[in-house]
């Protein structure tokens, strides 16, 4: 029985993680625990999850920072003296919304870190909690360690009214002189005041070496070495659980303190599984159930978005059959308030213009594609529903939706708004200590040098960050459930629980994430409409364009969402996608998992008629011939579950789970025998069940879901339906959506050049801050030049608005009051050529950096005298082509004035060095290939066994570089950094002359004066 117990979530203080004290106190023979962190119950769901395990009593409790004014006339020495502890145990769910909210308070109303409650706080929510006076910084035990004996026994009154009795006065033995001295006067107040006294041991660590652990912490908080700790750390290490046996011989002479643990522990009956949030309800009309709603809305979305479906008798029954299903479930689950807040969500992102789309299991139902909620027809694609929801799951559904990553914001201020702050706030994200971070820190305590290092300070909590986008939704307010905090981020608010515990508690989480790809096609379809008057209508793709695929067969991909990186443009030319399933095979083909399992060349060589398309039973056939006997989706394993051994789908997804990532040794076997039973009464014999079933095992770590590949499959298409009929616009939206994606814009420019697009350069009479149209042609924006952040935004777009166009350098020096270095740079990128109209085109740059720096004398005048005098040279020297590209790439990492190759493309050819075009028409096999061009992409994919990959990329195209480990060490330095290389080799042709590669052999560096600056290669990451 400990009723005082921290663990690390009392941060830089508590040394054992919460199911580490769990372990310890059950085999110690405890029946009970309290875990009591400083202002925090981010341990307790942990906490609570391990002691059900081990069959301990899991009390919830805190222990709390109190500030205390002034009491009896006595003179404070210091602020920090006001604040005191107090324990808060939960007897009951209000005692426990009380706690929760108390914590809150805590952390809301005061700044950052240094969390306190006024004692009027504690009395306006001290109801259903039981507490005790707490550790020597209590408020009653400090002021017996002052000798105060009359403030002390008035202190513990004012708590004993404040509890209504619910009160004990803590005692403790840590076999220190100090706490020796005044336990005997806590027994006496105790005593007077006719309430219990009672025995904690302040519990820090669980087991006596954790003390090393606290000491580090402890050093850490105070940012001093342990060495200057001195004093300040505990002078020894009594602050473990100890057994009961332990604590009887102690306080053998005083039973009563003993005794008084077991009632009180009896009293705080509380436990987390009572919790059982209720969802949000949903503003509904009058009279009408929140099943009847979802149901009539259903009916609408189904009628509009189905129509043409549904049209067939078969078709009709089919859908129709599922949708009540599907609606029943949600009914029997009592979730129908969840979907229409989604649906709700929703329908204001749409109304603002704000594309999103539904990703992950949430496309298996027909109900969330009906809402708008989905974009996938679940029924036409033979998607699974209960990999979403079915009745045997425990948890709230997960419905994540992908928004405009740029208005993003918005659709969480409505949330936030609409809902309520007291009833929305955002999932933390638990930062544990690293290897990294642990190694500085221990370096920082141990003053430099660490011998003490393997120190357990890994995994145990450091900080709190905001989760991706996880919003908790609740009915009562939030701050009763979970303790709210601000986030380090202006505005924000975050529960004290990650997204695992809020699924073990069943909090309802919805997760609103950012976009990149939704705000390129949203500002692209937009352009489309302005620059040529046609409406997109995403809605109405038919996902069936032979253009599209040919593109896409063809990997000419750069920009398309998903399938533009190396490995994917590698293989789309093998896989050959003519149909939406190839696309959805595509995206969940190309990943880690998959290429580690070594499923990606069977599927490829079944694909290509190479290899014969089997199955490890012909019962399966049905299910796995979508992916040609190769099994890919999750929703196959389960469907293999169903088929062959006569799961129910929810069992079904019980075994997905089991076999997820947090895998547990027995369940599995379990769940092994009970697969291969059904496989067996379902006739298949047990060689082959054992296949099947050791196939599911393999792929289960690492399937995708089917629904969610086919949510991404629709982007695929769109983001390349419209860079093949909308090339300029597409350029422009990705532009401005940067960065996203795989690619520089210097890259994306000179791929849309080769498209025919034509690209304009940065101009100070025509250029806005993004880039824009002007008719089909790309006008760069000033935001690609280095250096010219949102202040000079700001500026620019102020002046540019109030003035129009810039007529001159002085009109532009004059109205838009950007500084020195702005200026220069729009000067050198070429920005103010156009101003320059006297002068021949290859002297614009430095003329223009000349008068521009004269007219910002003359205007910054007498504010400027540090700067030397200006001597304007009568006429400066030309620049070379190849000067302006390396300027170019220099402050914009773009050129309209030709690609760095271009200029050493003679001395190249005289060498016989073929472009990037050139070497995809020679034949496979051939020596002594030479190619050369800017190094746009470097990799070296753990998954490679020490291969490294090379994109070059010329005025002609990209063509890759594949180089083996061992010519890789030869000249590592050179293939990692040159921005420019020559390389020499062999031409390596596959799949009908689609896929080439060069297998690197000579590396040289070429010189074009285009920095490494110059391009934002994407180098091994
Ligand atoms: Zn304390
Ligand atoms: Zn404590």
């Amino acid at each position: 029985m400990e009723l005082h117990c921290h663990s690390a979530f009392s941060l830089l203080d508590g040394a054992s993680l919460p199911p580490t004290l769990v372990e310890r106190a059950a085999a110690l023979g405890m029946r009970a625990l309290a875990l009591t962190d400083h202002d925090d119950l981010g341990g307790i769901v942990a906490f609570a999850q391990a002691a059900r395990e081990r069959e301990l009593e899991a009390i919830v409790g805190a222990e709390i920072t109190v500030e205390i004014a002034e009491a009896g006339g006595r003179q404070r020495r210091s602020g920090e003296e006001a604040l005191t502890h107090l324990v808060l145990l939960a007897e009951n769910r209000e005692g426990y919304g009380n706690l929760s909210t108390l914590i809150t308070r805590a952390r809301m109303e005061h700044e950052r870190g240094r969390p306190r409650v006024s004692l009027e706080t504690v009395a306006a929510h001290a109801r259903g909690l039981f507490a005790l006076t707490g550790c020597p910084r209590g408020w009653v035990p400090s002021l017996v360690a002052r000798g105060d004996l009359d403030g002390a026994r008035h202190a513990a009154a004012t708590l004993r009214d404040i509890f209504d009795g619910r009160i004990a006065i803590e005692c403790w033995d840590h076999a220190l002189e100090q706490e020796r001295v005044i336990v005997p006067h806590l027994m006496e107040v105790a005593r007077t005041l006719g309430v219990p006294w009672v025995v904690t041991n302040d519990v820090h660590y669980a087991e006596p070496e954790g003390r090393m652990v606290h000491d580090v912490l402890c050093a850490l908080r105070h940012e001093r070495t342990l060495a200057e700790m001195g004093t300040r750390l505990r002078p020894n290490g009594e602050w473990y659980l100890k057994s009961p046996a332990q604590m009887w011989r102690r306080w053998r002479q005083h039973p009563e303190g003993l005794l008084a643990t077991l009632e009180i522990a009896e009293r705080c009956a509380f436990r987390m599984e009572n919790l059982r949030p209720s969802l949000p309800g949903f503003p509904l009309p009058p009279g009408v159930s929140a099943d009847d709603y979802l149901a009539r809305l259903v009916e609408d979305g189904a009628r509009e978005r189905l129509r043409k479906r549904m049209r067939t008798q078969d078709g009709e029954s089919s859908y129709r059959r599922q949708i009540a299903h599907e609606l029943a479930t949600i009914k029997r689950l009592g979730l129908a308030g969840y979907f229409l807040i989604v649906w709700d969500i929703v329908r204001f992102a749409r109304r603002e213009g704000i594309l999103c789309q539904g990703r992950g299991s949430a496309a298996n139902s027909v109900v969330c594609y009906c809402l708008g909620i989905t974009a996938v027809d679940p029924v036409k694609l033979g998607l699974l529903f209960e990999r979403f929801l079915s009745d045997d799951r425990q948890e709230a559904p997960d419905i994540d939706i992908d928004f405009a990553h740029r208005d993003r914001e918005r659709v969480l201020q409505y949330v936030y708004e609409h809902y309520g702050r007291e009833h929305a706030a955002m999932v933390c994200e638990q930062i544990t200590y690293r290897e990294k971070s642990v190694k500085r820190d221990l370096e920082r305590v141990m003053g430099g040098s660490i011998q003490g290092a393997g120190l357990p300070l890994a995994r145990l909590p450091r900080h709190r960050s905001i989760h991706v986008g996880g919003f908790v939704l609740t009915e009562e307010p939030l701050a009763s459930v979970v303790p709210v905090e601000p986030a380090s981020m202006e505005g924000r608010t975050i529960i004290q629980w990650d997204k695992d515990d809020v699924e073990a508690i069943g909090l309802v989480k919805i997760d609103l994430l950012g976009l990149g790809m939704l705000t390129l096609i949203q500002d692209c379809v937009r352009y489309v409409r302005e620059a040529r008057g046609k409406v997109v209508d995403l809605a109405a793709l038919d996902y069936a364009d032979p253009a599209v695929y040919d593109d896409l067969c063809r990997a000419d991909t750069i920009g398309v969402f998903q399938v533009e990186s190396r490995a994917q443009m590698s293989t789309l030319p093998r896989l050959k996608p003519r149909s939406f399933y190839d696309l959805v095979v595509q995206v969940a083909l190309i990943r880690p998992g998959p290429i580690q399992g070594e499923m990606v060349h069977p599927y490829l060589r079944r694909r290509a008629g190479e290899e014969a398309v089997t199955y490890p039973h012909p019962s399966l056939e049905p299910i796995l011939a979508r992916t040609l006997g190769v099994p890919l989706f999750q929703e196959q394993g389960m469907r293999v579950a169903i088929t062959a051994a006569g799961f129910t789908p929810g069992e079904a997804d019980a075994l997905r789970r089991a076999m997820g990532s947090k895998r547990s040794r027995e369940r599995m076997e379990a769940i092994c025998e009970k697969l291969i039973d059904g496989m067996q009464r379902n006739g298949i014999p047990v060689e082959a069940a054992r296949r099947i079933y050791a196939q599911i095992n393999a792929f289960a770590d690492y399937g995708f879901p089917e629904s969610h590949a086919a949510s991404f499959a629709l982007l695929v298409y769109a983001s390349a339906y419209l860079k093949h009929y909308y090339a300029p616009e597409f350029l422009c939206a990705i532009l401005n959506a940067q960065p996203m994606g795989f690619y520089s814009p210097g890259t994306l420019i000179e791929d849309a050049r080769r498209h025919g697009v034509e690209v304009r350069a940065i101009d100070v009479t025509r250029s806005a801050y993004d880039t824009t149209l002007e008719g089909i042609a790309v006008r760069l924006g000033f935001r690609l030049i280095k250096g010219l952040g949102p202040r000079a935004r700001e500026k620019l777009e102020r002046a540019l608005r109030e003035g129009g166009a810039f007529q001159s350098i002085g009109d532009l020096v004059q109205r838009s009051g950007l500084d020195r270095r702005a200026l220069r740079a729009l000067a050198e990128a070429g920005a103010l050529d156009s101003l320059v109209p006297d002068e021949p085109s290859a002297r614009r740059r430095r003329t223009a950096v000349w008068r521009m720096l004269e007219e910002w004398r003359g205007s910054a005048g007498a504010l400027a005298p540090a700067h030397p005098k200006l001597h304007v040279p009568t006429s400066v020297a030309a620049m070379s082509p190849r000067e302006i590209t390396a300027a170019d790439y220099r402050l914009t990492g773009v050129s309209v004035h030709g690609h760095p190759m271009t200029h050493l493309r003679a001395l190249l050819a005289e060498n016989g060095v073929l472009t990037a075009r050139a070497a995809h028409m020679r034949r496979d096999g051939e020596r002594n290939v030479g190619v050369a061009g800017l190094v746009i992409c470097r990799q070296r994919p753990p998954t490679a066994k020490g291969f490294a990959f090379l994109t070059l990329e010329d005025e002609t195209g990209l063509l890759n570089v594949v180089v083996t480990p061992k010519r890789f060490e030869r000249q590592a330095e050179l293939i990692s950094t040159a921005p420019l290389l020559l390389v020499r080799g062999t031409l390596q042709v596959e799949g009908n002359g689609r896929v080439v590669h060069l297998r690197g052999e000579l590396f040289r560096e070429l010189k074009a004066d285009v920095g490494a600056d110059g391009v934002r290669g994407h180098d091994f990451h």
